[in-house]
């Protein structure tokens, strides 16, 4: 029994999401175990990245056992939780009914670490090849898949990593510290495409899609047009009914993820006479006949993220590939985009960290360019606005996942670190001098990929409009 128990563990933590999740049971354990007021083992305990699966385990057993009893102990009240003073003097955090914004969760922080290890291991090599050949590497779509980054909100039972819109966030940021180009495609996958499906999807679909997404399948959202961008919902793109299926006609703009997606979610109208109460979501894969992938946008920033144009030329789908209901694709499309744009203002926060060393290292006249007061003004200024970026972005996804109104806060989110992305890469390239201006450091290609937070998932002049919009209900 114990040996059929222990291979089963083994078994769950040869996946790194389980052995994440075992790391949180774990967690939990040890503090139910401080109740049992044994807390040497807490305090001495190694970090967790320095544990091996095996370290775990152990734990995990001898936890097991006593588990029971401390929950047994505290229902009775013979055993009370730590004061909020022993817990001060034991060097425990204090147990906090209102955590700050930024106060990352064990899970949370597990994650960030090991996004930040995947990143530099598997993307950092690839930056400036991908860069100059605008082109997404293999081997980086495939290990977001196989760490599963690609799913991370869709359920376990779909293969998902089954996890939250925060993580999500902190993904997209963590990503977007080495390449921003990386992230969007992240981004888009889980805070539109996913979220599209998890919230509207048929059983059907979703048991058609959901798996393939959370493991090798990309998608594109396709709203834009040629003359429907930021008026998004005066699109051309229709879909006529004919007997069970639809026959879409129509050609969509600046389709990221383009170049590699499986599917597609299609805005088009599908009763023009209601204008944009007509604009329907239809599922389209990637073989269906009629469906054509057009140029290839050569652009000034994240270019190896595929930005492409998408035709449909009388493309015929069933009924049943209709997300959601008829005519309120632009109810969805409004709604995921609020959502999503938190992620878009999550990418902010890349070259800052690849700048500061370098002032700490650089001298003239003779002392480190640190050292200098006008460049510490600068500098502290800057890090004051990714701060407050940070906070923003952090606070819109953490309301979202309680379920709380983001519209407002999203596009501030969006908006303010849009615009702090921009002044932070901007005055990056200044603080390096010469050097920053080449491509033998990241800073200019941060300084050209951050421009793009400004466009799209809506304009800098529609988050403001939103924001208005917003204000002025507030104050009726
Ligand atoms: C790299 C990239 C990736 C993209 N990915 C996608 C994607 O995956 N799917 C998709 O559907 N679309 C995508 N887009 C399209 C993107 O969302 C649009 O470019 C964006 O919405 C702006 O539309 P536009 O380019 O037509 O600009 P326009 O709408 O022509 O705007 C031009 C300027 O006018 C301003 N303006 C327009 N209307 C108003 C107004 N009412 N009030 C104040 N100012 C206004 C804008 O703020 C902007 O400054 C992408 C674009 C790019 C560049």
């Amino acid at each position: 029994m114990e040996d059929a128990m222990n291979l089963s563990l083994m078994n769950m933590m040869n996946s790194r999401w389980n052995k994440m999740r075992l790391i949180s049971i774990v967690h939990a354990s040890f503090q139910t175990r401080s109740l049992y007021n044994d807390e040497s083992a807490l305090m001495k305990r190694k970090p967790d990245h320095q544990q091996s699966p095996a370290d775990l385990l152990s734990r995990f057993l001898s936890i097991r056992n006593i588990l029971p009893r401390c929950v047994q102990l505290v229902q009775t009240g013979l055993c009370q939780p730590y004061s909020v003073q022993s817990r001060t003097e034991l060097g425990i955090p204090r147990l906090l009914t209102s955590p700050p914004v930024d106060l990352l969760t064990p899970d949370e922080e597990m994650m960030r670490e090991s996004v930040a290890k995947l990143a530099a291991e598997k993307i950092k090599p690839l930056v400036r090849k991908m860069d100059e050949e605008s082109r997404m590497d293999q081997s980086v779509i495939d290990a977001l898949f196989k760490n599963g980054l690609m799913g991370i909100e869709i359920d376990a039972e779909y293969g998902g990593t089954h996890s939250t819109f925060f993580i999500a966030n902190l993904v997209i940021e963590e990503l977007a510290k080495v390449d921003p180009a990386v992230s969007v495609m992240c981004d888009i996958q889980n805070t539109l495409i996913v979220s599209l499906f998890r919230k509207y999807g048929t059983k059907a679909q979703k048991d058609k899609y959901l798996p393939q997404l959370a493991t090798n399948m990309l998608g594109s959202f396709c709203l834009s047009e040629v003359d429907a961008g930021t008026d998004a919902f005066a699109l051309k793109t229709a879909a006529v009914k004919q007997g069970d299926h639809y026959v879409i006609n129509g050609s969509k703009m600046w389709i990221s993820n383009a170049e590699h997606a499986g599917v597609f979610i299609v805005m088009a109208n599908a009763k023009p006479t209601a204008g944009y109460k007509g604009i329907t979501s239809f599922l389209v894969d990637r073989g269906t006949p009629g469906l054509t992938i057009g140029k290839k946008e050569d652009k000034l920033g994240i270019r190896a993220s595929s930005t492409c144009a998408v035709h449909f030329d009388n493309v015929k789908v069933p009924e049943s590939s209709i997300l959601g209901e008829i005519g309120k694709g632009y109810k969805y499309a409004i709604e995921m985009l609020n959502e999503g744009r938190i992620g878009i203002g999550a990418q902010a926060k890349g070259c800052f960290e690849a700048t500061v060393p370098y002032t700490k290292e650089r001298k003239q006249f003779g002392k480190r360019i640190f050292d200098f007061q006008g460049m510490q003004h600068q500098i502290s200024h800057v890090a004051t606005q990714i701060q407050a970026a940070k906070l923003l972005v952090y606070n819109a996804a953490r309301r979202k996942e309680a379920g709380l109104p983001v519209v407002k806060e999203g596009a501030m989110a969006k908006y303010f670190a849009s615009e702090v992305a921009a002044l932070t890469a901007s005055k990056c390239i200044e603080w390096m001098g010469g050097v920053g201006y080449t491509k033998d450091y990241p800073i200019e290609k941060f300084f050209r990929d951050c421009k793009i937070g400004s466009i799209y998932e809506g304009t800098s002049n529609i988050q403001l409009n939103t924001i208005a919009k917003c204000l002025e209900q507030e104050s009726t």
